[in-house]
């Protein structure tokens, strides 16, 4: 058998984290066993269909390097992988449950479907439809209402009023449901576009999808999808419920919790592979210690055996940490051509562009250790490329110098003299030179070093004092020196 997954997200916004988990688990598992990982977009509630999000989800799933393999731009051999594009299948589906009476015409309005509902509310009773159409008598009368109003019946399902159905679910085991719980649900709605239990069956048949893998929010609906299985004698394919994606306060998460949508976390400069990892282990471990996994890792080990049931946190400091982790590990011309597209973007207009790469070569090695975030880089390297910094007095005075301004501009002027003295321009004589103006003046090495180090780069936190000066060069250091100096 090819193991079949298909990831079937509604087109109704920017793609969520928690969806993209659900594709990435279909991805690995598809890939683990030399499978396919198919891509439907499930686009019949028109409602909330907001048409650019198709791009969107195809790009999300690009960034994060999930190819797929059938669907989107691709097509393939079952398609059209669009439901608005299937209406006649689910159609075709639906008359067929009515011909075999496993299904029937409803005739009632909305507006009686609402009193039925208010009336249950004020009897306390759980909302359900009341069966009217379900005979003979109370489908004729319906429809003669509903001809006389002009509008079009719905298809539901006639769900057997009693007994159990079960479903064998690959992650909880068997779960068992009572029937007399479950309303004749909608099948087809007025406008012929299908719900979800009858769309997603006909089309994973069509599909020849063999596992389903969902959010666990699923579960309630999957007595309803068995019956629909069982009257259109479609063989229930393996049903994998995904343990729900928790915020660290165990509510279910949300924008509360910070970003949920995938491209708030590329502009925020997380890495696909982090994300990827990241999200790998939300409800799924290799071994309950290992943290960094790669791509080729979690395609040999992913199967559904070790994907848990019970709710998993998103801890976006975790994620952060990882981010941190695969920056460092980078290879050092991905690092340096990742710097680049960060620095292009995020430097001021007056910095020529294209940006010199040999000098973001000599920078990146300073800085991958600090940066967890990629758009932190800028922020930690500006003042390589810019020609002059504008430190503020107060940053330069810091608290060593904070009443002694006058003791701060000394202090620069030496250090400038110190500076333009130095045979070779290397980070070591740098610092012997500077250390040995710390020593002989009687400052504190620490505070003479902050002082020079927001005169020359502007900021208080920065890559290696030494090596970023020798990068930045004589003359722009003595320059920045001279400038501050002049501020105080
Ligand atoms: N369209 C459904 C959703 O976005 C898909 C559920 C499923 O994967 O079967 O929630």
């Amino acid at each position: 058998m090819t193991v079949r997954t298909r990831y079937a997200p509604s087109p109704t916004g920017v793609p969520h984290v928690g969806n993209i988990r659900t594709a990435l688990f279909d991805y690995l598992l598809a890939r683990h066993f030399g499978g396919q990982f198919i891509v439907r977009i499930e686009d019949t509630d028109r409602q909330r269909y907001v048409p650019e999000s198709v791009a969107g989800i195809a790009e999300s799933l690009r960034w994060l390097g999930l190819e797929w393999d059938e669907g989107l731009d691709k097509g393939g051999p079952y398609g059209p992988y669009v439901q608005s594009e299937r209406l006649t299948a689910y159609r075709a589906a639906a008359d067929r449950l009515l011909a075999q009476g496993d299904a029937y015409a409803c005739w009632c309005s909305a507006q009686r479907l609402e009193e039925v509902r208010a009336e249950q509310a004020r009897r306390k009773q759980p909302p359900r439809y009341d069966r009217r159409c379900r005979d003979a008598a109370g489908s004729a009368a319906a429809r003669r209402e509903a001809e006389a109003e002009g509008h079009s019946p719905v298809v539901r399902f006639k769900t057997p009023l009693e007994g159990t159905v079960s479903l064998d679910d690959a992650i909880h085991g068997p779960l068992t449901f009572d029937l007399s719980t479950i309303d004749d649900f909608v099948l087809l709605k007025s406008d012929g576009f299908p719900v979800y239990a009858l769309a997603y069956i006909v089309d994973d048949e069509a599909m020849r999808i063999t596992h389903v893998l969902r959010g666990d929010e699923w579960i309630p609906s999957a007595p309803r999808h068995v019956l629909v299985y069982r009257a259109l004698g479609v063989e229930i394919p393996v049903i994998a419920h995904l343990p729900r994606i928790l915020g660290p306060d165990g509510a279910k998460l949300s924008k509360r919790h910070g970003a949920t949508s995938v491209f708030e976390y590329r502009e925020q400069g997380y890495l696909p592979d982090a994300l990827f990892n990241f999200l790998g282990l939300i409800g799924w471990s290799l071994d309950d210690k290992t943290d960094i996994i790669s791509r080729e890792q979690f395609i040999e080990r992913f199967t559904l055996d070790r994907v848990v049931k019970s709710p998993a946190v998103f801890n976006v400091d975790k994620l952060t940490w990882m981010n941190g982790v695969y920056i460092r590990e980078m290879p050092e011309a991905r690092l340096v051509e990742t710097f680049t597209e960060w620095l292009d973007r995020g430097l001021p207009s007056s910095v020529a562009r294209p940006l010199d790469r040999a000098l973001v070569g000599r920078i990146a090695p300073l800085v991958r250790e600090r940066v967890k975030l990629l758009s932190e880089v800028t922020g930690y390297c500006d003042f390589f490329f810019m020609d002059a910094v504008s430190p503020s007095a107060d940053d330069l005075l810091g608290n060593a110098f904070a009443s002694k301004p006058a003791d701060a501009k000394a202090a620069l002027e030496r250090a400038t003299d110190a500076l333009e003295a130095v045979g070779a321009w290397t980070h070591d004589e740098i610092e012997v030179a500077l250390r040995a103006l710390g020593a002989q003046s009687g400052m504190k090495a620490g505070d003479l070093f902050s002082l020079v180090r927001v005169a020359v780069t502007g900021r208080r936190v920065t890559p290696p004092l030494f090596e970023s000066m020798e990068i930045v060069g004589r003359e722009r250091c003595i320059g920045r020196l001279r400038a501050a100096a002049a501020l105080l």
